[in-house]
């Protein structure tokens, strides 16, 4: 389903609004401008599935995307959806917003039994910050399967790598929710899609 032409079908704003449950979701979640559209537009082939932006205050609504061709009535449903979840970390959000993201994001990962796994994705120039930090917090409170991945790797010096993924590793070994393995990207180079399309795969419906 990766050669399919992918379809954005839904924001949603409000969990009242959320798709009934269907498909396996895979969400991505990340602070603004840690290459979270790149990478999504680089895993289906679509540069302008997703949106890249450096602006900040976009929409806070986690995004669904599926492959084509599913008309989704009855069983023709699609295998999988990707979930773009709205980006965090704004130095200068308002209280309020960053309320808003939580309340939402919360109630997203603890109400949806189709949910698979969260990526979690971590600039590998800045490593896991506080507020990704929190949102591990969530993740590990709301019990949600959740996975690193490193981004833009190509920005690194190769010999840096190893040791980020160790620090990555022992920075997570405690947290209940953590799958161990990390992903290391580059949505420029196309480093790790590979790995990440496996696990995407391994989580769709047959
Ligand atoms: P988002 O806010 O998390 O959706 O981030 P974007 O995907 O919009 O990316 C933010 C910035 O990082 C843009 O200028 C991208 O071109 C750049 N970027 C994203 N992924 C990569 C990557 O793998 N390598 C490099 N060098 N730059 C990237």
């Amino acid at each position: 389903f990766f050669a399919r032409p992918w379809v954005f079908i839904r924001g949603v704003p409000r969990m009242d609004v959320l798709p009934p449950e269907g498909p396996p979701e895979i969400a991505f979640a990340g602070r603004s401008n840690v290459g979270k559209s790149s990478l999504i537009n680089a895993l289906v082939g679509q540069k302008g599935l997703a949106r890249t932006s450096n602006t900040p205050g976009r929409t806070q609504e986690l995004n669904y995307f599926v492959p084509g061709g599913y008309s989704g009535e009855g069983a023709d449903l699609p295998p999988i959806a990707l979930v773009d979840m709205p980006g965090y970390g704004y130095a200068e959000a308002p209280k309020e917003q960053v309320d808003a993201w939580t309340s939402l994001v919360f109630d997203y990962l603890r109400g949806r039994s189709t949910l698979k796994r969260v990526f979690v994705l971590i600039d590998s120039r800045h490593g896991i910050k506080r507020n990704d930090a929190d949102v591990l917090d969530l993740l590990d409170k709301a019990a949600v399967s959740y996975q690193i991945v490193l981004t833009k790797t190509d920005k690194i010096k190769p010999v840096g790598l190893p040791k980020l993924v160790a620090a990555t590793h022992e920075a997570i070994r405690k947290r209940a929710a953590a799958f161990p393995e990390i992903v290391a990207t580059s949505s420029e180079k196309g480093t790790g899609l590979d790995d990440l399309k496996a696990a995407i795969t391994g989580f769709a419906a047959a």
